[in-house]
């Protein structure tokens, strides 16, 4: 038995509950909007702000322990539930952390995983000289708060400063040198409460426009890559006594060596081909580690490729893949919208 809280209404919220439920735990969502497609497949729901510290308190008492589905959580939220008295695992200097890109990027540095070269960037004026420091090329990125790609905007030195500050909401950023990598990674790290480690192994990511478009295992690296992958994500999960699943993101280089580009302290995109291709997936491993459960075996058992369905996309496909002997989780989100993430669908290869 037991409670778990979850902060956050999106999709990885819903697959966490569906997991939660399988394993007998009772689940209760935390989220600000009111028809959350978490909260809709979860009987208990506080519809309530981050900042709401009565709702907060409220939550923190029903639930045995917390875990978040969403890297932008304030950490005042997850110091009110603590000074509440319900742990919440991870613990909130992996939220603190990837909740800024130069933090972020500094701690990499710090801990030994090499980010792509990058520069702060306080205003417009910063650009050009950060451009020519890395190289000519390179990708602008809003320190806080981007996903999918949003909040980011490619700048060489023909570019003009003022419209790619504009672009990206004149916010403070960080400058990343343009990486020609060969391809993308993810390394998928649970680690336990006790301090086991499981990995799951390394999908071979296809991004467009920003967005996640497939995941495909195996990856096409070297073992020697793969491993050194494994090695980069344990040494995150480590220094940062993290508890849960944690993302770290890619570059795979010519040469066979990696660039870190960011990690996400939750379950993660790259994760969801698990669910079918392992016989305990990111989810409920997930739980596991927050539950203070011993964690499950990694091995993934078939070859398989996860692709993303996005809203540009009619409905009347996802049934046609079905057909097709994929199988489509669709997340029931209300409103559509163009490259919205409405749901994925895993195909096994072999
Ligand atoms: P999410 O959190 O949803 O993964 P995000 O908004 O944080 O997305 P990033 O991961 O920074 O975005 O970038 C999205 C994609 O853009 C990367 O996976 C990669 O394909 C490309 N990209 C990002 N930074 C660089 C770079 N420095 N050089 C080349 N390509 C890049
Ligand atoms: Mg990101
Ligand atoms: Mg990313």
């Amino acid at each position: 038995g037991g409670v778990v809280g979850i902060l956050g209404g999106g999709q990885l919220g819903r697959m966490l509950s569906m997991a939660a439920a399988r394993m007998g735990l009772d689940v209760i969502i935390f989220a600000p909007e009111s028809d959350s497609c978490a909260s809709r497949v979860s009987a208990d729901v506080i519809v309530a702000e981050y900042d709401d510290e009565a709702s907060l308190v409220q939550f923190a008492k029903r639930c045995d322990v917390i875990t978040f589905e969403f890297e932008n959580i304030p950490a005042s939220t997850l110091d009110i539930i603590e000074k509440a008295g319900t742990q919440v695992f991870p613990k909130s200097n992996a939220l603190g952390c990837s909740q800024d890109r130069l933090k972020e990027k500094e701690f990499l540095t710090s801990i030994g995983i090499p980010p792509a070269p990058f520069s702060r960037v306080e205003g417009p004026e910063d650009i050009l000289p950060a451009l020519k420091k890395l190289g000519g090329k390179g990708v602008l990125k809003g320190r806080s708060e981007g996903y999918d790609g949003k909040g980011q905007a490619r700048v060489d030195e023909s570019s003009d400063p003022e419209a790619a500050w504009d672009k990206i909401g004149k916010v403070p950023a960080v400058l990343e040198a343009f990486i020609a990598f060969e391809r993308e990674i993810s390394v998928l790290v649970a680690r336990g409460q006790d301090g086991q480690i499981a990995i799951f192994d390394t999908p071979e990511n296809d991004h467009a426009g920003g967005i996640l478009k497939s995941s495909t295992l195996p990856a096409n690296i070297s073992d020697a890559t793969r491993k050194a992958a494994k090695e980069l994500g344990q040494k995150l999960a480590e220094q940062l006594e993290y508890v849960g699943i944690i993302a770290l993101e890619l570059f795979v280089m010519p040469d066979g060596s990696l660039l870190a580009n960011e990690f996400a302290p939750r379950v993660h995109n790259t994760g969801h081909w698990t669910e079918e291709a392992c016989l305990i997936g990111q989810f409920e491993q997930h739980m596991r580690a927050v539950c203070g459960w011993p964690l499950a075996s990694p091995e993934r058992f078939v070859d398989i490729r996860m692709d993303n369905l996005l809203g540009d996309r009619d409905i009347a496909s996802w049934e046609t893949l079905a057909q097709n002997g994929s199988a489509p989780r669709i997340y029931a989100k209300r409103g559509g919208g163009e490259g919205r993430k409405l749901g994925h669908s895993n195909k096994i290869l072999s």
